[in-house]
């Protein structure tokens, strides 16, 4: 569970964050939508530290987040985070792609570490590349590669920050497939994205960030139908 209360971040005079109020159920699957620049990135960020905030507290399973060390690199690998951009290494293939966090920061025996990886490149549907370098994927290969990498630290909360806006078109359904997948075996998802299919598919909430803080949250189906703010309305207005 993740939970947020009374946040504030300033980036010098911008005040990015404003007494966010959130929280996440283990297994919930929470959909953020809102403008450019109303802070989902940062919220994200501040939530995986890293970013830092100001005031408020944030807690993980109950753990306030640490600020450094062994703790830190702990909370990293137990919340996992997907971006736009797939930050795979590219020198580096496939399979060691996956193998490396397990290996270096938990410690797991390489034989292990490989056959877990293999395991998790089958259920993205890329097993077959698992020799091959990033760049020789296309990127909704890769993306499905960079989700394989975060769930192979054995995550208990999933972050995504638009994963799919980076993809052509006929690549974002491999890519929210997978995150639908993942979201009905019932881990806790926090998922930044304007693909409203998937928030009506696989969220149990959507929330609405303008300006740095939440307007307003309710299920998908509230949510689309009934938009309380005329922000939240204009905002609905110019996507769907
Ligand atoms: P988008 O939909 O474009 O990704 P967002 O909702 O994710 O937008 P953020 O990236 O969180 O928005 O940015 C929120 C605000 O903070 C913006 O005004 C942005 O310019 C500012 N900002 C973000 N990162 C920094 C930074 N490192 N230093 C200063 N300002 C920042
Ligand atoms: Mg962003």
């Amino acid at each position: 569970m993740v939970v947020l209360e009374d946040v504030n971040k300033h980036f010098g005079d911008l005040h990015v964050l404003k007494d966010i109020n959130l929280t996440v159920h283990q297994g919930e699957v929470v959909v953020v939508i809102g403008p450019s620049g109303s802070g989902k990135s940062t919220l994200c960020r501040t939530i995986n530290r890293l970013e830092t905030y100001e005031s408020g507290t944030i807690t993980i399973h109950g753990d306030r987040l640490p600020e450094e060390g062994k703790a830190l690199a702990k909370l990293r690998a137990d919340v996992g985070m997907v971006f736009q951009s797939f930050n795979l290494f590219s020198h580096k293939t496939i399979l060691e792609n996956v193998t490396m966090g397990p290996i270096k920061v938990r410690g797991v025996k390489s034989a292990d570490a490989k056959k877990r990886a293999m395991e998790l490149l089958e259920r993205v549907g890329v097993a077959h590349q698992a020799a091959k370098y990033p760049a020789q994927l296309s990127g909704g290969q890769q993306q499905r590669v960079a989700i394989a990498r975060s769930l192979a630290m054995e995550p208990t909360v999933m972050l995504f920050d638009e994963p799919t806006s980076a993809l052509d078109p006929e690549m974002i359904n491999e890519v929210l497939d997978v995150m639908i997948q993942l979201a009905k075996s019932g881990m806790t998802m926090i998922v930044v994205t304007h693909e409203m299919g998937f928030a009506r598919k696989a969220a149990d909430r959507v929330v609405f960030m303008s300006d740095g803080a939440i307007l307003e949250e309710n299920n998908p189906e509230q949510f689309f139908t009934n938009p309380q703010t005329d922000r939240c309305k204009d905002f609905l207005g110019k996507i769907l």
